[in-house]
């Protein structure tokens, strides 16, 4: 079969045109692009998106994390299609229901958001290497903004809660919403792991039939909670709202897509955004060195090289982990970072 050429432009102007004027396809191609391990790939996409004029409007960036089997795929499509109906256009940067990264091959049924995907006014993309670095794909932050440049202007980020997602979720997002079910073991387990400080919404999902009264009972003990922890809270914040709904039937959706939009609205309008927006990137610069370095590094023939010889080494008996990978990182530092001669 002959396959016809790509009409996807590969130069940054033509991209970033090409995404102006809101193309799919374009938009698919540079998400792949900014998830790249060639640093020339993203390198254009961050070239294209220089030139992509600044949406009118901030897109509203919103974040879900939780446990999986808590509902995101279903409550994200519940909320994309509340946001259509409002006339307004959402992305989903999704986790693929088919990689068994995705959590896809234990449960079965997720949703793989047919409705929203089938709206020519969203767009939905699933990522299948969400779980390779903590719940997020590497490119993700660039795609929020690839989504903007083609006119998204809802962008939904669905990440698995394992740690590091969270974080990373949070650190992208204007808007980061925690989402847990009755009966997913510790009741109060979020708290513990720091989302008073990360979460600007807990939403209660599953509160339908026998559930339902088991969810409200859920987010009085949460509400309850964040409020004695309130003071521990940025900047004097009040505590996130916590709400109850049903995403399997729609219910509730539309209360929490309203309390998104107002939040962002008076972010947007005090002026704060840029500000959140900011201190949010700041917090994840670490976070994202280390990536870029292990990207690199990975990517280095001469260290792989290296690493394949200690590995035998190890494998033999005759090194510790320890003291190969403290020669490995000497070796690094020496040679002056990857792409210089690491063998
Ligand atoms: P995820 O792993 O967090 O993305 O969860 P999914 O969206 O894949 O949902 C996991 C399971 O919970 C599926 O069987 C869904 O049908 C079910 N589910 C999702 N939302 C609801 C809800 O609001 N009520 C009920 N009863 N079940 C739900």
């Amino acid at each position: 079969m002959i396959r016809r050429p790509d009409p996807v432009p590969l130069r940054p102007a033509g991209l970033a045109a090409a995404l102006a004027q809101g193309s799919r396809r374009a938009l698919a191609r540079a998400i792949t692009l900014a998830e790249s391990t060639r640093p020339e790939h993203r390198a254009l996409v961050e070239q294209a998106l220089r030139l992509a004029p600044p949406p009118a409007v901030p897109a509203v960036r919103v974040a879900v994390s939780g446990p999986p089997g808590a509902g995101k795929s279903t409550f994200i499509e519940a909320l994309g299609c509340t946001v259509r109906a409002a006339g307004r256009r959402p992305a989903v940067l999704a986790v693929d229901p088919s990689s068994p990264e995705g959590g896809g091959a234990i449960l079965g049924d997720k949703t793989r958001m047919d409705r929203l995907a089938a709206d020519p006014g969203a767009f939905v993309r699933p990522s299948p290497s969400a779980l390779a670095t903590g719940g997020m794909s590497p490119g993700t932050g660039a795609a929020v903004r690839l989504c903007e440049a083609a006119g998204f202007d809802v962008i939904l980020v669905e990440t698995v809660g394992v740690g590091q997602g969270e974080t990373a979720a949070a650190e992208l997002a204007d808007l980061f919403i925690l989402l847990l079910s009755p009966g997913a073991g510790d009741e109060l387990q979020g708290l513990k792991r720091g989302i008073v400080e990360l979460a600007d919404m807990v939403v209660i999902n599953k509160a339908d039939g026998d559930m339902a009264p088991l969810a409200r009972r859920m987010a009085a003990d949460y509400a309850g909670a964040l409020r004695l922890l309130g003071a521990t809270r940025p900047g004097g914040e009040l505590p996130p709202p916590v709400m109850t709904c049903s995403a399997w039937a729609g219910d509730g959706v539309e209360a929490v897509w309203r309390v998104l939009e107002t939040r962002h609205r008076e972010l947007a309008a005090g002026k704060g955004l840029p500000a959140r927006r900011a201190a949010r990137a700041a917090r994840g610069l670490w976070r994202e060195t280390v990536e870029e370095l292990f990207r690199g590094l990975q990517a280095d023939a001469g260290l792989r090289r290296r690493f394949r010889r200690l590995e035998k080494l190890l494998r033999a008996g005759r090194l510790d982990s320890t003291a190969a990978a403290r020669n490995l990182a000497r070796h690094i530092m020496k040679a002056g970072g990857p792409g210089r001669g690491l063998s």
